[in-house]
């Protein structure tokens, strides 16, 4: 029960620390230096876990597995990095989608993705923006 509280905590501020979303792997590699004895069975049961509390919920990018994010969040869309694959938070919301809409039409919800190339993959980390810390880059030269 103990070991169970340690993985769950561990778990939980991994994506609470993140301040983006981490898919399971990422979830995983992160929580493990907290809780080495994690295994990744253990992190989907948690991840399952903390959804039905409503302390995290899913964030859904075409064609990809979920990753998972802090459910108190604003409102707020996703930056997709093509090179590391990782997805970050963008803050500004600023497009009049009524203005773009066919006329007469209600816009009543929408959905944004960006992709490109985040900072740290362009070689401009540190340029004013706070880049996240290293990550290694699995299977790439
Ligand atoms: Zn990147
Ligand atoms: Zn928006």
């Amino acid at each position: 029960m103990e070991r169970n509280t340690r993985q769950r905590t561990a778990i939980l501020g991994s994506i609470e620390n993140a301040g983006r979303p981490l898919s399971p792997a990422e979830i995983h590699d992160i929580a493990r230096a907290d809780a080495p004895a994690l295994g990744l069975a253990t992190v989907y049961r948690n991840i399952k876990m903390l959804i039905e509390d409503g302390r995290i919920r899913e964030v859904s990018l075409p064609g990809e597995p979920p990753r998972y994010e802090v459910a108190h969040l604003g409102h707020h869309h996703h930056f997709k990095c093509r090179l590391c694959g990782r997805v970050f938070d963008i803050a500004e919301c600023g497009t009049d989608w009524n203005a773009i809409a066919p006329a007469g039409f209600a816009v009543e919800a929408h959905d944004v993705t960006l992709f490109g190339v985040c900072a740290q993959c362009a070689g401009t980390a540190g340029a004013g923006v706070a880049a996240p810390h290293r990550h290694d880059d699995h299977g790439h030269h």
